[in-house]
């Protein structure tokens, strides 16, 4: 597999470098409609609350969806340990659909982020408290540990905060988000410079929740830390993600955002 990823990517520098312009049509004609343009590898943990591993599932089969084509190779892993660094970066994404790195593996993660990686975070695949103990990854996420969330998950108003950002493409400015569970963070993810909010769940909502409730603050739930090429989507709890359009284009503006940013991909 790793050598016909470089037999392809050899054949993109050469077309490239024969005429840019004309080479690169002739290459999109032939090869390049019938070759994959990247890999992506989901990161999950079946042993997690039902509600996420919920999500994984419906998550997995969506993300095939979009393999439809072959126009990406979709690999899926519970262990990242079992990856060494130079497997990992064959990775253009790391989509974490509800797991994050322990142990030996969070060095790993590091380094593949540090070194140009990208990381598609849902939901609790950032979530971090004081028991976490892995200061890294929180300055990775912007600063924010978890503070507290809505119970039960339900429906919740979001807002666009910048619509001209390629995850926010063709969103209205404002649409009701399916049923989730919402993490607030402190300290709020928008006072770190290095973050951009692109969407945020609006005031509107307040009081949000029955049993547990978030009466006021600042409530980002999509943002991008402008250190790394990464995304982190507070969606991703339960069956009801992938049963609204808007959201659902939300989440491949967001793979594509990071896909097209790495230099190693065809895009
Ligand atoms: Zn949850």
């Amino acid at each position: 597999m790793r050598t016909g990823r470089l037999l392809f990517l050899a054949l993109a520098v050469v077309s490239c470098g024969m005429n840019a312009g004309r080479s690169r049509e002739a290459y999109r004609e032939t090869d390049y409609a019938k070759a994959p343009r990247f890999k992506a590898l989901l990161y999950y943990d079946d042993s997690a609350e039902q509600a996420h591993v919920q999500f994984d599932h419906q998550a997995i089969a969506f993300f095939k969806g979009l393999t439809v084509g072959e126009g990406f190779l979709l690999d899926s892993t519970q262990n990242l340990a079992s990856y060494t660094l130079e497997e990992l970066k064959e990775y253009s994404v790391i989509v974490a659909l509800n797991a994050q790195p322990s142990g030996e593996a969070r060095k790993l993660f590091e380094r593949y982020m540090e070194e140009g990686g990208g990381w598609l975070g849902f939901h609790a695949s950032a979530y971090n408290d004081r028991h976490t103990d892995w200061p890294w990854f929180v300055k990775f996420m912007g600063g924010g540990v978890f503070k507290c969330n809505n119970w039960p998950p339900q429906p919740a108003l979001v807002e666009i905060d910048n619509g001209n950002h390629p995850v926010t493409k063709n969103l209205p400015a404002s649409y009701v988000a399916p049923a989730s569970e919402f993490y607030q963070w402190v300290p709020e993810p928008r006072e770190n410079p290095d973050v951009e909010v692109l969407l945020s769940l609006s005031p509107r909502n307040y009081p949000f929740g029955i049993k547990d409730v978030v009466y006021g603050g600042d409530f980002p739930v999509v943002w991008t830390n402008r250190n790394y090429r990464m995304v982190y989507i507070n969606m991703g709890h339960g069956d009801r993600q992938f049963t609204d359009a808007t959201e659902e284009l939300m989440f491949i503006n967001a793979f594509r955002w990071l896909l097209e940013r790495d230099p190693a991909s065809l895009f």
